[in-house]
């Protein structure tokens, strides 16, 4: 199944929470990991495993973003905060930075995470995983 990454800052989290419920069907097909926050209330509130990373705050969405950076997430559903500043923003940053890299669709509202969630159940989408060889090749690394 494809990997559906979840993450909302505290202000978002009651949006989040619905957006999950409002499709909760569709979101059959999905697996589902999350910061461990986000995670714990969508297991709870929807009553199905999601494999739950560390707190934001405390590295969560690195993790995340790792899970980006390595191929593993199909879609990433982010709902951060407009209107607060968060402790770990340059983690925030980090996240979205990785996520537009490697060219990873992230829905940052209600709207385009429907949008997301409906095109992607189309089936037909293929997206291109972009080749970093030649950064790879500069910096030496694998
Ligand atoms: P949380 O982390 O799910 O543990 O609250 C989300 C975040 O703040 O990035």
């Amino acid at each position: 199944m494809p990997t559906l990454g979840l993450v909302a800052h505290d202000h978002r989290k009651p949006a989040l929470v619905r957006w999950a419920q409002d499709h909760r069907e569709q979101l059959v097909g999905w697996d589902l990991c999350a910061t461990g926050t986000t995670g714990a209330l969508l297991e709870k509130e929807l009553g199905r495993p999601v494999k739950k990373f560390l707190s934001g705050p405390l590295g969560g969405d690195l993790q995340i973003g790792t899970e980006v950076a390595e191929q593993r997430m199909e879609l990433l559903v982010f709902f951060w905060d407009p209107l607060a500043a968060q402790p770990h923003d340059p983690d925030v940053k980090a996240l979205l930075r990785v996520a537009v890299l490697w060219n990873v669709p992230i829905a940052m509202n209600e709207a385009s995470a429907d949008l997301l969630l409906r095109g992607l159940a189309q089936g037909d989408y293929q997206r291109r995983v972009p080749d970093h060889t030649h950064y790879r090749a500069i910096w030496g690394g694998k």
